[in-house]
């Protein structure tokens, strides 16, 4: 690894390859090292003669590695033994919709707090199974913060949040303490900090971002749900079908897992959750400071308090400008840096794979186009 690029050098001195310094927002850029050993292993997996693809869901083998991913979400998350760990597929967005159809009803209310297009997705999908409320939302300031969150009220089914918005570029610095079940969508920023899982009854989170390829859906849900599902669902949108076949009703997407398994494995070995989550705040912080020390030449679109450490979000004076600066980053070999196609502007996703040296270059490179323009 040579700062925030690598090169391969063939065995015969040829440079191969130069790897893309990538800010995508999800799918994402995935940790160098998981690559590698995928690639190792494509074609004969553990001495299988086959891919890890080619395994039927069935096999000891693949087994073998559907119950690492697990047992090592479980550790890493410290996951207490009263909950299910669930690998599903159909993403976040399948949850937006599963969650109320199993649990909503018309005489129940979910609330909401509202903080991005993601939850506005939620809430809608929940519109249509049942009662719904919001109880905060920072809508009308384009969702630049964490609302407060004023008192819960106690007669909610659960109450929804999304954790960090993806989009806006905002991050729950602290978590209510509500008297109500609380069901978080974590998509953008699941293992990217230590949380107590035991302050939600629901989380879920498409892989695409912190956990590995898109393909899968992690849910992990306090046991007490299952088996308290709406009689009308179908068999397959049930979670207790799930988690009775131990997320093996049906073909998993077995390649997605196993990436998963991989990616935890070198969480694991960059010492977990205490460890990535130091990382995360110094990656953040280079790239805050670039905004914060460009009087203004750069706007941060969150608000102080409310900045997320996954996705950093900034606009630039106007359209042009902010078209040269992805263009000249691209010229770097940075790339993912334009906003959501909803929003504009500039951000910089900063997941777990993405490195220090990775945020450092961006900041240099910020500070020279600011220089320069
Ligand atoms: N929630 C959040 C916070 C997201 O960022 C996304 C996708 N970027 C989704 C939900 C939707 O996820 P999916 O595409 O896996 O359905």
């Amino acid at each position: 690894m040579i700062g925030w690029f690598y090169i391969f050098i063939h065995e015969q001195g040829a440079i191969v390859m130069i790897r893309t310094t990538n800010f995508n927002a999800g799918p994402a850029a995935l940790p160098l090292e998981v690559l590698q050993k995928a690639k190792d292993e494509f074609l004969d997996f553990n001495g299988a003669g086959m891919s890890v693809m080619e395994l039927s869901h069935r096999s000891k083998e693949y087994d073998a590695v559907h119950q690492k991913a697990k047992a090592l979400l479980k550790e890493l998350m410290d996951i207490p033994d009263d909950y299910e760990v669930m690998f599903l597929q159909g993403g976040a967005s399948l949850q937006f919709s599963m969650i109320p159809m199993n649990f909503l009803s018309k005489d129940k209310t979910a609330h909401f707090i509202m903080t991005g297009a993601w939850s506005e997705k939620a809430l809608a999908e929940a519109k249509l199974f049942g009662n719904t409320s919001i109880i905060a939302s920072s809508k009308e300031d384009t969702y630049s913060y964490i609302p407060e969150v004023p008192e819960i009220p106690l007669d909610g089914a659960y109450l929804h949040l999304t954790s960090n918005n993806t989009i806006f570029g905002t991050q729950w610095q602290k978590f209510p303490d509500a008297p109500i079940p609380v069901v978080a969508d974590m998509s953008s920023d699941i293992l990217s900090r230590k949380i107590d899982v035991s302050q939600f009854d629901i989380i879920y989170a498409g892989a695409q971002k912190n956990l590995g390829p898109s393909g899968v859906t992690v849910v992990i849900m306090k046991k007490d749900w299952l088996g308290k599902e709406n009689e009308q669902v179908a068999k397959i949108l049930k979670y207790s079908t799930h988690a009775k076949a131990d997320s093996l009703y049906n073909t998993p997407p077995t390649f997605a897992i196993y990436m998963l398994s991989l990616v935890l494995e070198w969480l694991k070995e960059k010492g977990g959750l205490d460890a990535i989550e130091k990382r995360n705040r110094e990656k953040a912080g280079i790239l805050y400071n670039a905004i914060d020390e460009s009087g203004g030449f750069y706007r941060g679109h969150a608000r102080e308090d409310s900045r997320s450490n996954m996705n950093v979000t900034f606009t630039l004076k106007n359209d042009e400008l902010t078209a040269s600066f992805i263009a000249k980053a691209k010229e770097e070999k940075m790339s993912g840096l334009g906003g959501h196609r909803s929003v504009g502007g500039c951000r910089a996703s900063i997941y777990n794979a993405v490195s220090v040296e990775d945020c450092e270059k961006l900041a240099a490179f910020m500070k020279k186009f600011r220089e320069e323009n």
